[in-house]
């Protein structure tokens, strides 16, 4: 079996969550078993062991579970971007549209170094929008993004077209 189909056969599909029409990948079923959970990191970890990242930007809520562990593994530090409201400290905001309404990404306004060399994880990519937006908050810092890895990318969604300018990197393609 190839690595693609044991991570595919360890991720469940959960029809009309969270509502109808939209499949939900939930990778839940991926982090209870310890042989798919630890392939999945190997491999994002052997992707981006030689890019000297100097941090691992993830986005609230299923991305600090893969930007913490990457972090450890690439030994570099761990950035949280998080919802609105959450961080203590002075922040970079940034607010992005949804199907309905906006939200709005936070991150400390002392997390990464100028010209630092910066890998953003999360789980899924789906239309890019999340994404998309904190990469435009990130400029702000004027580090370089090296990379943008997902566990999972919906293909269908063409998430990849908002992300243009970056090296984009997914495990697993639907
Ligand atoms: P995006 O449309 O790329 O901004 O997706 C935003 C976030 O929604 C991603 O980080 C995913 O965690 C989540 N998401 C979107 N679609 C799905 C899906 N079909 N299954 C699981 N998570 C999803």
């Amino acid at each position: 079996m190839t690595l693609e189909q044991e991570l595919s056969q360890a991720i469940r599909d959960v029809p009309d969550f969270p509502k109808k029409g939209i499949v939900f990948k939930d990778i839940t079923t991926l982090l209870q078993n310890p042989a798919a959970f630890g392939k999945a990191v190997d491999a994002l970890y052997r992707r981006y062991k030689n890019e000297k990242i100097d941090a691992v930007v993830c986005v609230e809520a299923r991305g600090f579970i893969f930007g913490a562990v990457l972090a450890y593994k690439l030994k570099a530090g761990l950035v949280l971007v998080r919802k609105k409201g959450k961080l203590p400290a002075k922040t970079h905001s940034v607010t992005y549209s949804l199907e309905y309404g906006s939200d709005t990404l936070e991150v400390h306004r002392d997390a990464l170094s100028r010209g630092g060399r910066v890998l953003i994880v999360d789980d899924v990519l789906a239309t890019g929008g999340t994404i998309s937006a904190v990469c435009r908050m990130l400029k702000k810092f004027k580090a370089k993004i090296c990379g943008v890895a997902f566990l999972i990318e919906l293909e269908f969604l063409h998430g990849r077209k908002k992300l243009k300018q970056y090296p984009v990197f997914s495990l697993l393609r639907y």
